[in-house]
């Protein structure tokens, strides 16, 4: 699962930093968010995508790892 924010539509609420702290940064000159990491680790799963439900902006975009390919 990756990460990635989309600055222009971050309305800097910080909402994302309460759930995911280790994840998610607001910039100290503007406020807008700052991304710590964008490979997460399984256990940060959860957090991240509760803060990309709640992010006023819709400014978190959370990408899930597709399943393996088997041959048929
Ligand atoms: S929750 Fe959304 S709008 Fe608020 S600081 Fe984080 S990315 Fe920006």
């Amino acid at each position: 699962m990756q990460v990635s924010v989309d600055r222009d539509r971050c309305c800097s609420s910080g909402m994302c930093v309460m759930n995911a702290p280790e994840v998610f940064d607001q910039d100290d000159r503007d406020s807008l968010v700052r991304l710590r990491q964008i490979a997460l680790l399984p256990e940060q799963f959860d957090d991240v995508r509760l803060a990309a439900d709640l992010c006023p902006g819709r400014a978190i975009t959370v990408t899930e790892d597709q399943p393996a390919q088997t041959g048929a």
